[in-house]
C-alpha cells in the first residue's frame, strides 16, 4: 500500500507564507512522487493560494475541518460544496483539537464524514485516546467506539476514499511520540476494526499516524506494521522537515 505523508498546518500560515511554503515543498519533494502520496491540510483562507501553489504536481490539498450541511444558518461554518468550489479533495474529519477543544461528538464526525462522501471529497478521520484515557488502560475502548462511531453508515464500496489517522492526543504538539509497539498495538486494533466492519475490503483503507513525527523518527514509525503514513502538524510547518518525512518513504 503507498503510503500517504499529510500535514496538518492547522492555524498557521498567511496566505504569502503559505504560497512559499507550499512552493518551496514542492521544489524539495520527487517529480514524479514514487514512495508516497502526498497532501496539505492549510487553513481555509490559505487553500486557493495553496492550490495554485502545488497544481504543476501531485500534492493533493483539503480542509482541517468541514461543516456536514451544505448550506444555512451556521455562522462561520464552512460547507462540503465551498470546499468543492475552492478546489479541495480532501477533509480532516474528527481532529483532537476539534473534539477537545470544540466539542465535537462522534455523531457529528459521522455527519462529516457521510457528507464528505456524499461529496465525492476524501475524508480521513482522526481517532486517538487522552493520556487520562491510556493511564486507565481505556485505550482499545475509545479507539473502538470512535472507529465505529465515525465509520458508521459507510459501505464497503466507500473504503477507496477513506483514510483513518490514529492520533495519541497524548503525543499530539507535545514532542511525546508512541514507540514503535505502542502504534503497532493500536494500528493493528484499528485494522481488525475496519476488516470487521468492511472485510476484505477494510484491508486497502490506509491507516496514518499523528503525534509529534519528525524526519528523525518518520522512518522507524512508517515501518511498523498497519502504518500507512503519517499526520504530520508542527514538522510539516517547514519544507525540509516535512521533505525529510516523506524520503523516509522511500
Ligand atoms: C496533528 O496535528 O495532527 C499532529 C500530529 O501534530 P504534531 O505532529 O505537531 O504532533
Amino acid at each position: 500500500m503507498k503510503p500517504l505523508i499529510a500535514g496538518n498546518w492547522k492555524m498557521h500560515m498567511t496566505r504569502s507564507a503559505a504560497r512559499e511554503l507550499a512552493t518551496a515543498l514542492v521544489r524539495s519533494i520527487p517529480d514524479p512522487l514514487e514512495a508516497a502520496d502526498v497532501a496539505l491540510y492549510p487553513p481555509f483562507t490559505c487553500l486557493s493560494d495553496v492550490l495554485g501553489a502545488v497544481s504543476d504536481s501531485e500534492i493533493s490539498v483539503g480542509a482541517q475541518n468541514m461543516h456536514p450541511q451544505d448550506q444555512g444558518a451556521f455562522t462561520g461554518e464552512i460547507s462540503p460544496s465551498m470546499l468543492l468550489d475552492v478546489g479541495a479533495t480532501r477533509v480532516l474529519c474528527g481532529h483532537s483539537e476539534r473534539r477537545q477543544l470544540f466539542g465535537e461528538s462522534d455523531d457529528f464526525v459521522n455527519q462529516k464524514v457521510l457528507a464528505a462522501l456524499g461529496h465525492d471529497i476524501l475524508p480521513t478521520l482522526c481517532v486517538g485516546e487522552t493520556l487520562a484515557e491510556r493511564e486507565a488502560g481505556q485505550t482499545a475502548a475509545v479507539v473502538e467506539r470512535q472507529v465505529r462511531a465515525g465509520l458508521a453508515g459507510v459501505g464497503a464500496d466507500k473504503t477507496g476514499e477513506v483514510t483513518v489517522a490514529y492520533e495519541p492526543v497524548w503525543a499530539i504538539g507535545t514532542g511525546l511520540t508512541a514507540t514503535p509497539a505502542q502504534a503497532g498495538a493500536v494500528h493493528a486494533q484499528i485494522r481488525a476494526l475496519l476488516q470487521d466492519l468492511w472485510a476484505a475490503a477494510g484491508e486497502t483503507v490506509r491507516i496514518l499516524y499523528g503525534g509529534s513525527v519528525k524526519p528523525a523518527n518518520a522512518r522507524e514509525l512508517l515501518g511498523v506494521p498497519h502504518v500507512n503514513g503519517a499526520l504530520v502538524g508542527g514538522a510539516s510547518l517547514s519544507a525540509p522537515s516535512f521533505a525529510g518525512i516523506i524520503a523516509a518513504t522511500s
